[in-house]
């Protein structure tokens, strides 16, 4: 009875969920471990019955493109009409389907799934958003070790640069027939790793060097800089939620995904990424902004950073 019942439900949503040529067609992706790989596959499928494939494995990807054609549950892919790809649709909603491999070609892939998971388009927001709300660059507080530099003082020469090494020699005494000892004082130069002159990239603040102060053009407010942007093919959120160092960041491109910290101080917006160990601090100085344009240098290059908002 409850297999019944069970199996009822399953007749039922797949019954609930049949859905038509026209509840295949936008941007869609799914992630799966295939043969011990991780693979990411974005499929978009048009109303002209084209449709593109791009998968991804790590930092690689290629891009393949079809005719469609979709019987309920089938879809079969083409190119120059021979069939390369069937498979079965199996719907779970409006925005979600597994597929179900039957035939591409590897007879090992007959009944791999995947789960496909409609992607909401991002649009660039166009229209006049208004002003950019700015306010006078907000000050941070000095860091202690740094001083607002980003160079602190070498621990192992504490900011000399090296140090005195006592040397004693022997000294032939034609008077005596004897050698005497004598010392002499050789600088060495500090050989720790990052020491520059005795200056090293501040650690307490991974280079963030809080100046305090403001003297700097207007900078756009925090609140008006949060929301998604774009740069070629990464996806910037400068989320409003606020930790302990600082806002939080998350760049995205294509399935790969950054995390990070942001913050709008001493007239730069202060980018740092989680890579590992005490990543520094990057600061952008605003070249040009407006509601939906943000250009941006980074501070002591030449790279220029051009986002455009995306729409919410
Ligand atoms: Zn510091
Ligand atoms: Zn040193």
């Amino acid at each position: 009875m409850r297999t019944f019942i069970l199996l009822l439900c399953c007749f039922l949503s797949s019954w609930l969920y049949a859905q038509t040529q026209q509840s295949l067609i936008g941007q869609w992706e799914a992630s799966a471990s295939e043969f011990g790989a991780f693979y990411t596959y974005n499929w978009m499928i048009k109303n002209n019955w084209q449709c593109m494939v791009r998968t991804t494995a790590g930092n690689r990807y290629t891009d393949k493109t079809y005719t469609w054609e979709y019987t309920a549950p089938f879809i079969t892919l083409k190119t120059e009409n021979k069939t390369v790809f069937k498979g079965e649709v199996k719907w779970q909603g409006k925005d979600q389907f597994t597929l179900v491999v039957i035939d591409d070609g590897n007879p090992e892939h007959k009944g791999l799934k995947r789960n496909y998971f409609r992607q909401k388009e991002q649009t660039l927001a166009r229209d006049n958003g208004g002003q950019m709300p700015t306010q006078m660059s907000a000050p941070g507080s000095t860091c202690y070790a740094c001083y607002g530099t980003g160079k602190a003082d070498c621990s192992s020469c504490a900011g000399a640069g090296g140090y005195y090494d006592r040397v004693s020699y022997q000294r032939y005494n034609a008077t005596t027939g004897y050698y005497d000892t004598e010392y002499r004082d050789e600088w060495r130069h500090c050989t720790t790793m990052g020491c520059q002159g005795g200056k090293v990239e501040c650690a307490a603040c991974n280079r963030r060097s809080s100046q305090g102060s403001g003297a700097y053009a207007p900078v756009p407010t925090p609140e008006g800089l949060a929301g998604r942007w774009r740069s070629g093919a990464t996806i910037y959120h400068f989320q409003a939620q606020t930790g302990a160092e600082g806002r939080y960041l998350t760049l995205q491109e294509g399935n790969y995904k950054q995390y990070g910290l942001w913050v709008i101080e001493d007239g730069f917006l202060k980018i740092r990424l989680f890579l590992g160990g005490n990543s520094p601090w990057k600061k952008y100085r605003f070249v040009s902004f407006d509601f939906n344009n943000l250009r941006l240098s980074e501070n002591g290059g030449y790279a220029q950073l051009l986002l455009q908002r995306l729409k919410e």
